[in-house]
């Protein structure tokens, strides 16, 4: 009898080691931080999703340039996906979402793509590139080359969302993901006045990418009277963990009604830094607004490290609040990297605050707001607010030595940003 006894241990023994080492997978949500704009990319054990390649352009943001580092440094660490983007997602022909989307188109291999098929817009040049590259490529005689590509037309979408093969082409063995559009580019007019039904942001994709019991929803730059009609249609449908607050959370993007039928328990909004004060940015159109994250604080049920962060209340006009709900974005945060589970389980997300590497920006202790002081190495909201309220009392500074006066600031703050400030 002993035998048999032994054998059967044994077994259990193997099985359970067996389950104990099994790779149970995770959908990894990596917010690249292109400045005022979207690049989002899902990261599944056998392949990734990328939604939108946007972001910001000017003197001082290159978006391009971090999404290649970004892009270049994650393929080198994932050497087994081959380079391979197996959804390219663009969720409309705007510049802050299009921007490096023919890099990533001509950079790495690109297996469907989904748009929403317009042919007009400030991102436009891009989106038609790659829509055109599209039919090439499936005209020739090699089908070899061709690429999946959906149109995604929200008329030809039910209540519980369309999916095929080109919209979810991942079948991972340790769980498989389930992608599914929601919205597209709208057809019908329905109730919609003029100026709603000819912004293209109205027409924009909404996805939601959901991972055994986590799910993540993707609404693009629908604003408000489109996102009634995504909610009159779809609210049972578009329930999910993490919401990517509408519209880089602009006063337009996000409605109670839509939160109420998401039920987060999480927000992330994709918006620049404040720092950088130009035209077309976070800082010149008030992003995140005020009202938005406020919204989103009474929604979200996850909470997080406590942070003081820069609300807008208008355009270029900012306040700080403190937030310790699950509110999270890259113009406060840098790079933000979610963990989830198949079975619904959420870690806390790695931030990794972006550096001006390309183009530096020199501060101006004399005419900088607080939000652009405080997030110089070393000094933080409460040395900003002394430094401001220094300058206030006695007038500019005009040698580094002047900033040793300041109460709390030393030799070894003064080391640490003499070279990205200026006077
Ligand atoms: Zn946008």
């Amino acid at each position: 009898m002993k035998a048999p006894v032994l054998t059967i241990i044994t077994y259990f023994l193997i099985v359970f080691r067996c389950f104990a080492q099994a790779d149970t997978g995770s959908m990894k949500t990596h917010f690249i931080d292109v400045g005022q704009g979207s690049a989002t990319l899902l990261e599944f054990s056998c392949g990734v999703v990328l939604i939108d390649a946007g972001g910001e352009n000017n003197s001082v943001v290159d978006s391009e340039e971090r999404l290649k580092d970004y892009l270049q440094n994650f393929f080198s660490e994932r050497n087994d996906l081959n380079n391979t983007i197996d959804l390219f997602v663009l969720t409309h022909a705007h510049l802050d979402h299009t921007l490096g989307a023919k890099y990533v188109f001509d950079s790495y291999t690109v297996n469907n793509v989904i748009t929403n098929g317009k042919t007009y817009g400030s991102g436009m040049k891009n989106q038609n590139a790659i829509q055109d590259a599209i039919k090439d490529l499936a005209s020739n005689a090699n089908t070899s080359d061709d690429i999946g590509y959906h149109e995604a037309i929200a008329d030809n979408i039910g209540a519980s969302g369309i999916t095929n093969d080109i919209i979810d082409p991942l079948d991972c063995s340790n769980g498989d993901p389930q992608i599914k559009l929601f919205w597209g580019t709208m057809i019908n007019q329905q109730d919609l006045s003029n100026s709603a039904y000819t912004n293209g942001n109205n027409h924009s994709v909404v996805m939601k990418v959901s991972y055994g019991q986590s799910a993540i929803l993707i609404t693009g730059d629908l604003e408000e009277d489109a996102l009634d009609l995504l909610v009159d249609k779809h609210a049972v449908s578009i329930d999910a963990d993490l919401y990517v607050a509408g519209h880089h959370a602009s006063k337009n993007g996000t409605t109670k009604r839509l939160l109420e039928a998401v039920t987060p328990k999480i927000a992330v909004m994709s918006f620049g830094d404040l720092r950088v004060t130009k035209e077309w940015t976070a800082w010149a159109y008030g992003h995140p607004n005020a009202d938005i994250v406020e919204m989103l604080r009474n929604s979200v049920s996850d909470t997080r490290a406590e942070k003081e962060v820069w609300v807008g209340d208008g355009a270029k006009n900012f306040y700080p609040i403190e937030v310790d709900k699950a509110i999270y974005g890259t113009g406060w945060d840098g790079g933000i990297v979610f963990d989830a589970s198949f079975d619904g389980t959420w870690s806390a997300p790695i931030l990794t605050e972006t550096k001006f590497r390309t183009r530096k920006i020199l501060i101006s202790v004399n005419t900088a707001s607080q939000y652009e002081l405080e997030k110089l190495p070393g000094i933080g909201p409460t040395k900003a607010l002394a430094i401001i309220e220094y300058r206030r009392a006695n007038g500019s500074f005009s040698t580094l030595n002047d900033l040793d006066n300041v109460p709390g600031i030393g030799q070894s703050s003064i080391n640490q940003i003499k070279d990205l400030i200026r006077f």
